[in-house]
């Protein structure tokens, strides 16, 4: 088991109250809180060696991108991809899905194509498509989960033609908290030679990531969900395909030569890379992932898979409480309603009682729809959190309950 009280005091932010109670945050599928070790590499990036990276011959900006590339190499090594090349740093996961729907569909997509995402993504991972369908006018497929909140993958098979030219799922769901039998789907889908891009927003923080073993040909994730800073993100690439896309913007960085008649593409990653990187946050994730290497990512997925038992049998004595998405394979994500008490009046007094938590559709629309509900309470855990949280979780919402009584 971790220790989690040496865990908090890592995290300064935890450490205070909020209208006078201890801070409960529980919204952790939102974004993460950072730990100091991660604050600190933030300041001493602003007060020792900020410089724009790539460009300058000077001290500090070959210290700048030595950090960077440095950042690129911690990633790799954590997520075991095979080049440095095949990781991108990004604004976040939107923009690394926006990036491949918009390089892979000038690149391969045409008129009546194919291309398949769940029922349950975020929004993220549907408008993107959607933009490339309108564009291309090619045609988005759904795949449905059931009312457990588990994808029905023997559907996929019925999905699949000889137009599909890309899949597009979630590793975990950050509304129902299902975790994606995506091997599989990756598997099926080779079979077929189409590619998968596999969100992993909700995964990267709590579970292990191997990309060579899994095999996706394209992974996104967002560094302010690993404990790292926000406005930065990574997309992993195979590095076959990533050469084969053009440019997703343009501007500096990401040439090699730039003449009025012919510009010609720097090498990957940096192809990808146009104009000032956030490297600062590239940085700061490095920074995180190393913070995460040392506790172990098999030790924080034991504990938060704990939290999440214990949380679910003690909300599920709650009569009046449902839970939404009871996959057997599920992550620390519990998202629920109370009977005729509406989520947001429901996240409203949580929040009076110190407790933070998500309300609304989690930007998952369609998940709602599924449910015929406008949106759920969302607990989301991390490594931070305590069974003394999820007992004052309970005990609000059997406060909050009698009061509508
Ligand atoms: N996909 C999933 C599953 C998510 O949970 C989120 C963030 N809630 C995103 C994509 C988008 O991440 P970001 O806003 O950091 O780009």
């Amino acid at each position: 088991m971790l220790d989690v009280n040496n865990i908090r005091s890592n995290f300064p932010i935890l450490n205070q109250k909020i209208y006078n109670k201890p801070l409960i945050y529980l919204d952790n599928g939102a974004t993460t809180q950072k730990p100091q070790i991660v604050i600190d590499e933030i300041v001493n990036c602003y007060s020792r060696i900020n410089s724009n990276i790539h460009r300058g011959v000077h001290f500090l900006s070959e210290q700048s991108t030595l950090q960077y590339e440095i950042a690129r190499e911690s990633v790799r090594t954590f997520i075991n991809a095979k080049s440095s090349a095949e990781v991108i740093f990004t604004h976040g996961t939107t923009e690394a899905i926006n990036l491949v729907a918009s390089s892979f569909s000038e690149k391969y997509i045409k008129a009546g194509d194919e291309i398949i995402i769940s029922e349950m993504e975020h929004h993220s991972n549907i408008v993107p498509w959607q933009l490339v369908c309108e564009r291309k006018n090619a045609k988005l497929k759904i795949l449905p989960f059931d009312n457990n909140g588990d994808l029905i993958i023997s559907k996929l098979e019925e999905l699949i033609t000889d137009k599909t030219k890309i899949i597009s799922i979630t590793h975990i769901s950050n509304s129902l908290g299902t975790i994606n039998p995506i091997k599989k789907i990756i598997e099926k889908a080779h079979s077929y030679n189409i590619p998968v891009l596999i969100d992993a927003a909700q995964s990267i923080q709590h579970l292990c990531i191997d990309v060579q073993e899994l095999d996706c040909d394209f992974l996104a994730f967002s560094g302010h969900k690993i404990y790292a800073e926000t406005g930065i993100g990574i997309l992993y690439g195979k590095e076959k395909l990533l050469d084969q896309l053009p440019p997703y913007q343009g501007g500096g960085d990401m040439i090699k030569n730039v003449s009025f008649e012919k510009t010609t593409w720097a090498d990957l990653p940096l192809k990808f890379e146009a104009g000032t990187s956030n490297y600062v946050g590239a940085i700061s994730l490095g920074k995180a992932i190393k913070y995460i290497e040392n506790i172990g990512l098999e030790n924080i997925a034991e504990y938060e898979s704990y939290i999440l038992k214990y949380a679910t049998e003690k909300l599920n004595t709650i009569e009046q409480l449902r839970i939404y998405g009871t996959s057997k394979n599920k992550s620390a994500i519990i998202s629920f309603n109370l009977n005729n008490i509406h989520n947001y009046d429901v996240g409203m007094m949580l929040d009076k009682m110190g407790i933070a938590v998500r309300t609304g559709t989690h930007c998952t629309e369609p998940v709602m729809k599924h449910f015929e509900i406008q949106g759920t309470v969302r607990a989301s855990f991390a490594m931070y959190n305590t069974i003394e949280e999820v007992d004052a979780l309970y005990d609000g919402i059997l406060r909050i309950i009698k009061i509508f009584e």
